[in-house]
């Protein structure tokens, strides 16, 4: 195993996510040359919106579903981050993610601040029309909040191109702006970016790349194994493989398949239904999800869902790195285990961030005019993960903390400097 710093990592079990926020920050404010008010400051949201969005329903009934956004802070720009459909959304939920997205938008150095939002809604319950009616009635209560340059929406869990879609096209009724800036994340032919959609699986594997390089791993023969062959780990699969890594497992939600020589990624892509009945996996193996967490390769990526990495199981982790591609898929219980056990974990607040960077491009095609191609999309997205990457390795090296330490104080610091420029209002 690769020796990693030891962490102090928070440990307390079943704590709500903004407690275990918080108690990070009071944690990297020790790091950062920043005064401790501005920190305390960053520990709450600016602001968080809660609406009821009543819907009729395609049998005629009337159903009231709660929505929420959460402003969290906005010093560098617009608030900026994803609108998710749920069951179980909360508001706390939202105001951690808000706070997640203001570190990474600082870490890529985004003129943007950090939000989330969420209805608490199985979207999967509900018919195209219905998802309609909700996204515009959603629309409409978040009017005096939302805005090109005051929040920007984007797409999250349960949502997509087309909900973008309808937010821009409900904010131009309301309005009369046409220029969709409103929301990232759109379809290209109403104002979308080329390689927005394969923006976060391109970050994750450029990531992995480059970690794989830092500790001495070969690209060619690297071993990967991804769970999650949706957008982030589809295409972080097929990037790595056309790199020349070996990826030996992916999975989806109904479990995985796996081969010692590497599987036939071009050919898994080109199928659509569940990874185990593709005919490019006929001579795989299966495997679960959970094991395919413990397998032994150079490079693991969850890309699927958070919370995957738990006290149970990160003891078994046999990877030598772990890259995340999902939001918080690692516990900070298991962040823990792993540390201890010399495995480094690279963050979703960097892995990822290919999304929100290329949202920004989004917005500056819409707010400025000028269209990007797809080649100038990778070209500045490649550009600007690999400055991101080397800020967090010499903050990693310089602060003598794990990957995920380094990446936080870089954007805190960034965040909180901010702050102290223009002090507490009056
Ligand atoms: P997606 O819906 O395109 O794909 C998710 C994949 O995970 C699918 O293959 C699905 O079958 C699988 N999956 C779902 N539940 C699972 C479970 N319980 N166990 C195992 N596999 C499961 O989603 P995505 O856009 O690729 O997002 C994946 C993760 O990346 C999420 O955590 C998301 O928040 C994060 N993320 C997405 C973006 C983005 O712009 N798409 C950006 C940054 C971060």
């Amino acid at each position: 195993m690769i020796s990693a710093n030891a962490t102090t990592a928070e440990t307390a079990a079943d704590e709500p996510a903004v407690e275990t926020a918080r108690r990070r920050l009071d944690r990297l404010a020790a790091l950062v040359d920043v005064s401790d008010e501005y920190v305390e400051r960053l520990k709450y949201p600016s602001q968080v919106h809660r609406v009821s969005i009543p819907v009729r329903l395609d049998d005629g009934e009337i159903e009231v579903f709660e929505g929420f956004r959460a402003q969290h802070d906005n010093v560098r720009g617009p608030y900026k981050g994803g609108i998710r459909y749920a069951p179980g959304v909360t508001a706390d939920e939202c105001v951690s993610l808000a706070m997640a997205m203001t570190w990474k938008c600082a870490l890529l150095d985004l003129p943007f601040g950090g939000a989330k939002g969420g209805v608490a809604v199985d979207p999967r319950s509900l018919s195209t029309e219905e998802k309609r009616r909700l996204t515009r009635r959603f629309a409409e209560e978040m009017r005096s909040f939302v805005g090109p340059q005051t929040d920007i929406p984007a797409p999250d869990m349960g949502t997509d191109a087309q909900t973008m879609a309808w937010i821009a096209d409900v904010y131009k009724m309301q309005t009369g702006d046409g220029t969709r800036g409103v929301v990232t994340g759109k379809p290209p032919r109403v104002g979308g970016l080329a390689g927005r959609e394969e923006a976060p699986g391109r970050s994750t594997a450029l990531v992995a790349r480059e970690a794989a390089r830092y500790y001495d791993y070969s690209v060619d023969g690297l071993t990967v194994a991804i769970q999650g062959f949706g957008s982030v780990g589809g295409h972080a699969a097929r990037l790595l493989d056309e790199w020349g890594a070996t990826v030996v497992a992916v999975s989806d939600i109904d479990g995985g398949v796996s081969d010692d020589d590497g599987l036939d990624i071009d050919a898994l892509s080109a199928e659509t239904g569940p990874l185990t009945e593709r005919e490019a996996a006929a001579d795989a193996d299966e495997v679960t999800n959970d094991a395919l967490l413990e397998l032994d390769v150079d490079v693991l990526i969850p890309a699927a869902v958070g919370g995957v990495l738990t006290a149970d199981n990160a003891p078994n982790v046999e990877a030598s790195i772990v890259v995340e591609g999902a939001n918080e898929p690692t516990s900070a219980e298991a962040d823990a285990v792993l540390a201890e056990r010399g495995v480094p974990v690279i963050p979703d607040i960097l892995a990822n961030a290919g999304g929100v960077t290329a949202s920004y491009f989004e917005w500056l095609q819409n707010t400025n005019g000028r269209s990007w191609t797809h080649e100038e999309v990778r070209e500045e997205l490649d550009d600007r993960m690999l400055s991101a990457w080397e800020a967090v390795k010499e903050s990693r090296e310089t602060r003598e903390v794990p990957w995920r330490d380094a990446a936080y104080a870089v954007a805190l610091e960034r965040v909180a400097e901010s702050h102290e420029t223009l002090g507490i209002w009056p």
